[in-house]
């Protein structure tokens, strides 16, 4: 298939990784469709990139947000080949569990991890139009470790990894389902947002910028990734693989 009919969505894909993910995937020479909750960097977006991005205000918590935005897409393309599942919330200061409220446990889960069960349920129509699809989920290294009060956020990540796996077995063998696990990624607009030895600690002497992220998944995506379903991918310069001892 010719890249210039290739139809993706990036979920998020407003700003940061997602923002990152969707120029990859014109670059590539398709068409992306960016789901985004404001309305106003929605309405930025729209029609951009010589009509090659475009952009619906959804909020991917809400299903019936999700359902119609999914038609929507199913209408003006036809097929769908790619679904990037990157829209997620942080709390990375949240408050120990004894003071987590179910209020601030659900909003986390419903945007990081209901979100991508309703995206992908209501992709799946325009998804199997297409000669062959594939879906890449966005987690975290948060899957894996933890810091302290981040309760809810871990679950979340753990919960997209384990919903990956089931996918692929349920999906397959049209359908490809992979996650990618970012470790820490500069999303600043500067991109100089860390500091010196932010950047040392990492194996590879740098921290992650977007783009290592977006490279990864425009792989998973291609054809040339064809033997490649169910897996986590770790994208963090080596941190999880780093032994820690105190001084
Ligand atoms: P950003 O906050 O920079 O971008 C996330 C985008 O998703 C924003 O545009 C945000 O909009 C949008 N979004 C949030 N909630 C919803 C929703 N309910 N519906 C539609 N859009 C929504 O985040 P990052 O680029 O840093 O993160 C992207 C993904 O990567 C997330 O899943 C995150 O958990 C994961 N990740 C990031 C890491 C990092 O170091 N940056 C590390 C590991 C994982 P709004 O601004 O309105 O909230």
């Amino acid at each position: 298939m010719k890249p210039s009919e290739r139809v993706s969505i990036v979920t998020g894909g407003g700003h940061g990784i997602g923002r990152a993910i969707a120029d990859r995937l014109v670059a590539d020479g398709g068409r992306v469709v960016v789901f985004e909750r404001d309305a106003a960097r929605s309405a930025e977006l729209q029609h951009s990139a010589n009509g090659r991005l475009d952009a619906l205000k959804v909020d991917v918590s809400s299903e019936a947000e999700v359902r119609r935005a999914m038609h929507e897409v199913a209408e003006r393309h036809g097929r769908l080949h790619a679904l990037v599942n990157n829209a997620g919330i942080a709390d990375p200061n949240g408050p120990p569990i004894d003071e987590l409220s179910l209020e601030q446990w659900h909003r986390v889960l419903e945007t990081n991890l209901t979100g991508m069960f309703l995206c992908v349920k209501h992709a799946l129509p325009a998804l199997r139009r297409a000669t062959a699809g594939a879906i890449v989920n966005i987690a975290s290294t948060r899957a894996l470790q933890s810091e302290p009060n981040t309760e809810a956020y871990a679950a979340s990540k753990g919960g997209i990894v384990a919903l990956t796996h089931a996918l692929a077995m349920s999906l397959g063998p049209k359908i490809r389902v992979n996650v990618v696990s970012p470790g820490w990624i500069d999303t600043s607009d500067e991109r100089n947002g860390l500091r010196e030895e932010d950047h040392a600690q990492h194996p590879v002497g740098r921290a992650g910028v977007p783009e290592d992220i977006a490279a990864l998944v425009s792989f998973l995506l291609s054809d040339q990734a064809g033997f490649i379903t169910g897996q986590n991918f770790i994208a963090d310069g080596g941190m999880t693989r780093k032994m820690i001892y105190a001084e």
